[in-house]
């Protein structure tokens, strides 16, 4: 395939005129019939070609489609062509592609043919009846993959479920089926997170769906994005299977009380082989001035957002995934290759179905590298977010690497590993980089976290800073305990809550930085090893149980920035804060935070009164004592001491 420039033509007013429309596309089934519709604007002829299969066979039937308006192929019949599968050939400047369906809801093994979903086939008992939990007021969000979840063999899940959509529903799995420590579902439920955000389950390309268990990946790699991937279904070569699986889990999902955010890549696909490329080749795509593919994403390609029909299309998938999959939110990658129109679409078309605020909509702030966008076109990357739909959450790189140490240099370290903690740079965190001279409008716009499936685990990460032994598979005091002190810090900041699964375990991959398509056994979550730091898990989740009940982490508003009272240092490596914790049912009206990353212990004076222990370096639970202190605390190396009080008992 040549490069040759086409955005002149495709940016151009003109052409918008000429061929944007709001008609609906794919495949639509009524009484009347079926009707195929493909938008291929530059094509010259259009065929649609039937099978009986999704994978291997000939075309059993192909008919000519027929040229409508605005760039719209369309082929009607009155037969109901349920659970056919179906592709187009394509003849675009003399060239000839065979090209999956974009808008396609169904698709056959590894998503070459799409293919027609018979609806009683693909929707799970209950289905009908199914909603999401209450929104919470407290958002903790928990990124977990696939495969990883239920890919350890320890883990008490069926062989069949291993790896697959259908473990993510099992109820009652136990470390080695033994009945003693709960995994899977259970595990989650226990934890008391609020969310789950998935890793690409869409269809994506790098893994062959027809031997799943030979290949790993973290899935940025779309191929259809409407349906769901193969390999973590039980049976990929029929196109109704995973759809009605993903159903399921979903579902159980939403019964166990967790909200469902579906990791989208919409930046790139996995290669110019794609059906959007193919079906409107390079309408989709940023080019370079030479004509070659813009790679902002690192991946090969950029989608062209900013283009009517592409951002049409994007809207139309995430819009599809909210009305069909009855899913609660979107994290989009690279969105900082995305622009602004588009995303304040996608926000307003959510908020105006679901209500203001219902489906949470975030992404990264950032791209790997320039994007050659249509010039005018503002893009959703960090200094654009306070301009920015205030709707529109993104990831917290700054408090992030100061807490840990940063992603870009293994070496480098933070407030629990080696750095001191300055005041100013605390307040920040806490107050979620927020006012004038910050990044968010309001901490609701920002997903605080420490770790996420890029780049070390926060355990490794420790390890590779504090350990000289580097035994990333040990369980070294001094790390256990830096770990509960980056917890502790991550907790007390405002925004939207996100951990990495297992961050709560020590989670490590050995010290592999990035492991998007390293072993499924280097990926996956080690449930012995859950069980082996029970007792880091259980401080996350008295941390998870003690932060639904702050009004101060929970005030996600623009004033919310004027609740921390002070915050000073007491050594350059201690550092503490008093916050406004008023609010309904608060049991404490102020909290002190003390956080200790020194090597030594630490005596600090109290404000005046009576304060109550809620957290210290050991234990997450003690808010649920009754044990107060007053006029001075000492604070051990390397913890953190939360307090809490009454106005009443303050002088
Ligand atoms: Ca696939």
């Amino acid at each position: 395939m040549g490069f040759s420039r086409n955005d002149h033509l495709f940016d151009s007013k003109e052409f918008h005129e000429r061929f944007y429309t709001a008609v609906p596309l794919g495949v639509f089934l009524s009484e009347e019939g079926t009707v195929f519709r493909l938008w291929a604007p530059t094509a010259q002829s259009v065929t649609l070609r039937l099978y009986l299969r999704g994978d291997h066979c000939t075309v059993s039937e192909q008919f000519q489609m027929s040229l409508w308006k605005k760039g719209v192929w369309e082929y009607k019949t009155d037969r109901l062509l349920r659970g056919v599968y179906y592709d187009y050939m394509l003849i675009v400047d003399g060239e000839s592609f065979c090209s999956a369906d974009p808008y396609c809801r169904a698709c056959g093994l590894n998503g070459e043919r799409s293919m027609i979903p018979d609806p009683s086939e693909t929707d799970p008992e209950g289905w009908g009846a199914d909603t999401s939990p209450a929104k919470p007021d407290c958002d903790i969000i928990y990124e977990l993959h696939v495969k990883d979840f239920s890919w350890d063999p320890n883990g008490g899940f069926f062989d069949r479920d291993r790896g697959r959509f259908s473990a993510l529903k099992q109820e009652g799995t136990t470390l080695n089926h033994s009945g003693l420590y709960p995994t899977g579902l259970d595990y989650l439920k226990r934890l008391g997170i609020t969310h789950v955000q998935i890793l690409p389950m869409y269809d994506y390309g790098s893994v062959n769906e027809a031997e799943p268990e030979k290949g790993y990946n973290w899935g940025y790699d779309p191929v259809n994005y409407n349906v769901p991937e193969g390999s973590y279904s039980s049976d990929p070569y029929n196109g109704a299977v995973r759809i009605r699986e993903l159903k399921e889990m979903i579902l159980q999902l939403h019964r166990a009380g967790l909200r469902v955010i579906m990791d989208v890549v919409y930046n790139h696909t996995y290669d110019l082989e794609s059906p959007l490329f193919k079906t409107a080749p390079w309408y989709f795509y940023r080019q370079n001035e030479d004509g070659s593919p813009s790679n902002g994403s690192g991946c090969g390609n950029d989608i062209a957002s900013e283009r009517s029909m592409c951002s049409r299309y994007i809207l139309d998938s995430v819009l599809y995934w909210a009305e069909e999959y009855h899913i609660d939110g979107f994290r989009f990658d690279l969105m900082g290759l995305l622009d602004q129109e588009l995303m304040e679409q996608i926000r307003r078309e959510l908020d105006a179905r679901y209500g203001m605020g219902e489906k949470l909509v975030y992404g990264e702030p950032w791209s790997a590298g320039p994007t050659a966008h249509r010039p005018g076109t503002i893009l959703c990357h960090k200094g654009n977010l306070k301009q920015i739909h205030e709707g529109i959450g993104a990831f917290c790189d700054d408090t992030r690497d100061l807490v840990k140490g940063s992603v870009m240099d293994v070496d480098s370290v933070g407030f629990v590993n080696g750095n001191p903690i300055p005041a100013e740079l605390l307040g920040k965190c806490l107050t979620a980089w927020t006012g004038e001279d910050g990044v968010f409008r309001n901490a609701g716009q920002s997903i605080c976290y420490l770790s996420c499936h890029d780049d070390w685990t926060l355990w490794d990460k420790l390890v590779y800073t504090m350990d000289p032994k580097k035994d990333f598979c040990g369980s070294e005091a001094v790390i256990l305990q830096a770990n509960r002190l980056a917890a502790a810090i991550h907790f007390c900041c405002q925004g939207r809550l996100f951990l990495h699964a297992g961050e709560e375990f020590g989670r490590t991959k050995g010290g592999v930085k990035n492991s998007y398509c390293s072993s499924a056994e280097i990926n996956q979550i080690d449930w012995t090893r859950a069980w082996k730091h029970e007792g880091l898990v259980d401080y996350y989740r008295g941390l998870i149980a003690l932060r639904k009940q702050l009004p101060w982490t929970k005030d996600l508003s623009e004033q919310g920035k004027q609740r921390l009272l002070w915050v000073e240092n007491e050594t350059p490596f201690c550092a503490l804060a008093c916050v406004n914790n008023e609010g309904a049912d608060s049991l404490w009206d102020n909290l002190l935070l003390i956080f200790n990353c020194g090597q030594t212990l630490v005596e600090t004076k109290l404000p005046e009164g009576k304060w109550q222990i809620l957290v210290d370096g050991e234990s997450s639970f003690l808010w649920k004592e009754e044990h107060s202190i007053s006029g001075s605390c000492s604070v051990p190396p390397k913890t953190a001491q939360v307090l809490g009080a009454k106005r009443r008992d303050l002088s």
